[in-house]
């Protein structure tokens, strides 16, 4: 399979859901909460080969088991979102995720990278191949994501950023969690309005 063949596909529901693959398997991140909505995009002549969670918010990962049940795939997410997890979830993921971890699919490899803040467990997971990386609530086009109007841990969050997302390619494609697409070096003219923006989240936060 080459890696030319590999493609990323999107569904916008409580959390964009990105499907990256070819006409045989995909991986699917972030599920969101409407699993048939899911499967529909991934079509029935696609397997799943894995189900990943950029971290264990219900907006991201409500509809995990069920997308991945349908063809007997693993879900992975980071431990330390375990508690989160366990708030939607009976059974336990399948994988537990480390930072430097990688997934293939349709000749395409996705590296984790541990991006804690958001939330203990948040990940960005990066595919040098396709010149993308998958933010979760880690970044979105408006900043650092805040959950339930607040940042659970704001510094951590920035320097998680400046780790993970700004020491990428500039031309690199981020594709959140939430909102439209950006590029690393659209993130880094913007991180320092960011930093001195802080932590007011104003009428605009999101629930993430
Ligand atoms: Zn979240």
């Amino acid at each position: 399979m080459a890696s030319d063949d590999a493609r990323i596909d999107t569904v916008s529901g409580s959390a964009n859901t990105w499907i990256i693959g070819d006409d045989d398997e995909v991986i699917v991140i972030d599920p969101g909460d409407d699993a048939a909505a899911v499967l529909e995009a991934v079509g029935d002549e696609r397997a799943i080969v894995a189900v990943i969670c950029t971290h264990g918010h219900a907006a991201h990962a409500a509809a995990a088991i069920e997308v991945a049940g349908r063809d007997e795939a693993p879900v992975a997410l980071h431990p330390a979102d375990r508690q989160s997890w366990r708030e939607l979830h009976d059974a336990d993921p399948d994988i537990e995720m480390e930072d430097e971890g990688r997934f293939g699919v349709a000749g395409v490899e996705l590296e984790v990278l541990h991006a804690p803040g958001h939330s203990r467990g948040s990940v960005v997971l990066y595919c040098d191949e396709l010149q993308a990386a998958f933010t979760g609530d880690v970044l979105s086009q408006d900043g650092p994501v805040p959950h339930e109007r607040d940042f659970p841990n704001w510094g951590r969050q920035l320097d998680a950023i400046g780790a993970t997302v700004l020491t990428l390619p500039p031309d690199t494609r981020l594709l959140p969690g939430h909102g439209d697409e950006f590029t690393v070096a659209d993130a880094e003219k913007r991180f320092n309005s960011w930093v001195a923006g802080g932590q007011d989240i104003g009428s605009g936060g999101k629930e993430s």
